[in-house]
């Protein structure tokens, strides 16, 4: 059996070009993108990929929560 579409059914799993990020990386960047955030400008498309860790990395996403209080304050709640 030719199963023809079988290449474009895995590049749709893998869905856009998203660069994936380690908890290094994101650690790296948290500062900036928290900043970002509270600035009110597009922490995501700054720092693409992070948002993606957070979401998927219980401890990253915990330090993130952290660093927003630490930075904004009042602002962040
Ligand atoms: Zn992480």
């Amino acid at each position: 059996m030719n199963r023809p579409d079988r290449k474009q059914a895995l590049g749709r799993l893998l869905g856009p070009a998203v660069p994936e990020i380690g908890c290094d990386e994101c650690f790296e960047e948290l500062d900036r993108y928290v900043e970002l955030e509270l600035a009110g400008a597009d922490a995501d498309a700054a720092i693409p990929g992070l948002r993606a860790h957070l979401d998927g990395c219980p401890a990253c996403r915990e330090e993130h929560e952290s660093l927003r209080a630490l930075v904004g304050g009042d602002q962040a709640l």
